[in-house]
């Protein structure tokens, strides 16, 4: 269970569907140092909201990971696979407002119909006004406000801005096939919880306008907005199962130096720690949210990952 708290707190929202990656390793450590630093609570909650994608055992293994490097969180962990009354609350009262539709479109012609509009990335509204049933196989959508340009002004990225009409139209809150979708997942949790920041990797700054949005729909407050930047590998694509990245292995010293360098902190600060428990203590010392680049980064050489980096 999560239970709102006048405390501020951040969290760390894995999906099940890969191991734990470098990557992954900066969205904890940004998370994790910016909640402890300003005395904030850090929740971990499983995205365990897509069953077919998810990889047996990767949730209990990220949580081992976790525990291996240091990290440790506030309450029970929360598994999005059994909050799905949460989620049928927020759509029942989205349906109360006539902020939800029905929609039997398919991805074909969805894309043909978009493809003939100003837009071709978003979706048409071919359903918005056609009143399908709300209980039937159909997905549901959001019926966005007239004016759907947002601005967030991101504490990593700066000033950010999409018309989310024009960039992605009504969007799916519940598939067809009754998953909820990750947009709706995440609001309600990060509400619920009381989530008052979000530190993430960038590839989700695209997605924020539609939570805000969708935020604003159901009365949530909006969280602060900091999105980490992106770790490259060589070839300029970000670490993740599709693109092979190398889970984290059970050598976490120089991993953490490692992500602490690639968030911009100072290496000196923290290249004495001889253990985790030392590695924390100095890095909560010494944080400094201010210094985190924008990124992409590229990933360090897996020989550095390899041996502790030379102490300066
Ligand atoms: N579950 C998402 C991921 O693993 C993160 C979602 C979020 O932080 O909002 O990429």
């Amino acid at each position: 269970m999560c239970h709102q708290s006048p405390v501020p707190a951040g969290r760390f929202a894995p999906s099940p569907t890969g191991l734990l990656h470098f990557g992954s390793l900066i969205a904890a450590m940004g998370s994790y140092l910016q909640a402890r630093s300003s005395g904030a609570r850090w929740l971990l909650r499983i995205e365990d909201t897509d069953p077919p994608r998810e990889m047996p055992g990767a949730a209990a293994a990220i949580l081992r990971t976790l525990q291996t490097y240091g990290f440790r969180h506030d309450g029970d962990v929360l598994y999005q696979s059994r909050r799905a009354r949460h989620y049928d609350a927020a759509l029942q009262q989205l349906a109360r407002a006539g902020l939800l539709y029905a929609c039997d479109c398919s991805r074909k012609q969805i894309r043909e119909a978009a493809a003939r509009t100003a837009y071709p990335a978003a979706y048409p509204g071919t359903c918005r006004e056609r009143g399908l049933p709300l209980d039937g196989p159909y997905a549901l959508r959001l019926r966005l406000p007239r004016d759907a340009a947002v601005s967030l002004q991101d504490g990593i990225q700066g000033l950010y801005r999409q018309n989310v009409r024009e960039a992605c139209g009504d969007f799916v809150l519940k598939r067809r096939d009754g998953l909820y979708a990750y947009q709706l997942a995440v609001v309600v949790d990060d509400g619920l919880c009381g989530i008052s920041d979000v530190v993430r990797g960038a590839d989700l700054l695209d997605n924020t306008p539609r939570q805000i949005l969708l935020q604003q729909a159901l009365g949530l407050p909006t969280p602060r907005y900091w999105h980490l930047p992106l770790i490259v590998n060589g070839d300029g694509e970000k670490l993740s199962k599709q693109t092979y990245a190398a889970p984290l292995d059970d050598n976490p010293l120089p991993q953490l130096q490692q992500a602490w360098c690639s968030l911009g902190q100072r290496k000196a600060a923290t290249a004495g720690a001889q253990t985790v428990a030392a590695f924390w203590d100095l890095a909560l010392q010494h944080w400094q949210m201010q210094r985190i680049p924008p990124g992409p980064l590229p990933q360090p050489d897996s020989a550095d990952l390899n041996h502790p980096p030379p102490q300066v």
